[in-house]
């Protein structure tokens, strides 16, 4: 008999260039050696040049697949990507209190070339959303964006995460690979921030980054792992991959 594998539920949007979304967090999880079973939250046009459209999948198609998913299949976490509006983000808390698995939201507000991909603030997904999931993983602008003031340094990334969780009643880790300077991360957990310290990899943006890390984030949680330990060892992984990126098309160079 065929050794059973866990599953990993993937909620997000399809890149169909694959370097980001959907396909890359398949690709996360089943490296790591689960089974990925999953939803599409939007659907975009878009290529390794960029992003030139997007459509979120209807809030009650989703509400129903993800119910389905949930009512049949143990998954041992979840990660949700693009929540492109307010009609998706309800009906992923709605789903998602069918599951007592860890769930990690990387919230996204635009791709690293500027274009939106949310069509919806991030601050209003986030006041449906967030509550309901263990760990959201922000990147500056993004943690800016939710809270509606700039954070572009560490010290305002020590803050923002702190201030986030307390919002929110979850773990915050906000991502600093915009920081001037070393690529330091912040994790808030439990009433503290601690900075998980990372190596600023040379070369062109890489596109998946956010999709990466918090996909092998939830690899780690699934896993047993603790926040703190799950996201020193995803960035280590994504560090590894940036090393060696990928390049799918004419435009950017893919983690995956
Ligand atoms: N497309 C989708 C569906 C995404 O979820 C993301 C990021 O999460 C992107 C594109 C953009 O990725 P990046 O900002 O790494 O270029």
């Amino acid at each position: 008999m065929a050794e059973e594998r866990r599953s990993i539920l993937v909620a997000s949007g399809l890149d169909p260039s694959g370097g980001a979304g959907f396909i890359a967090d398949v690709r996360v999880v089943e490296r790591a050696g689960w089974r990925a079973a999953g939803a599409i939250t939007a659907q975009t046009v878009q290529d390794t040049c960029g992003v030139r459209r997007v459509e979120p999948v209807g809030a009650e198609l989703l509400e129903a697949q993800l119910t389905a998913l949930l009512s049949d299949v143990e998954v041992a976490a979840v990660k949700i990507g693009l929540v492109a509006d307010g009609g998706g983000a309800e009906a992923l808390a709605r789903a998602l209190a069918l599951t007592g698995a860890p769930i990690v939201w990387d919230p996204v507000g635009a791709a690293s070339s500027g274009a939106a991909l949310a069509l919806e603030d991030l601050a209003s997904l986030a006041a449906r959303l967030a509550p309901e999931v263990d760990l959201i993983t922000p990147n500056l602008a993004e943690a800016g964006a939710i809270l509606g003031r700039r954070v572009s340094d560490l010290e305002a990334a020590r803050v923002a995460a702190v201030d986030l969780a307390a919002r929110f009643g979850c773990a915050v880790l906000v991502t600093g690979g915009h920081l001037e300077g070393a690529p330091t991360d912040v994790l808030a957990a439990d009433g503290s921030a601690t900075d998980i310290a990372g190596r600023r990899v040379a070369g062109a943006a890489v596109h998946g980054t956010g999709c990466f890390l918090s996909s092998a984030i939830a690899c780690g949680l699934a896993a047993g792992l603790d926040a703190g330990a799950a996201a020193r060892r995803a960035k280590a992984e994504l560090e590894a991959r940036l090393d060696d990126p990928a390049h799918p098309g004419r435009g950017a160079p893919a983690v995956l």
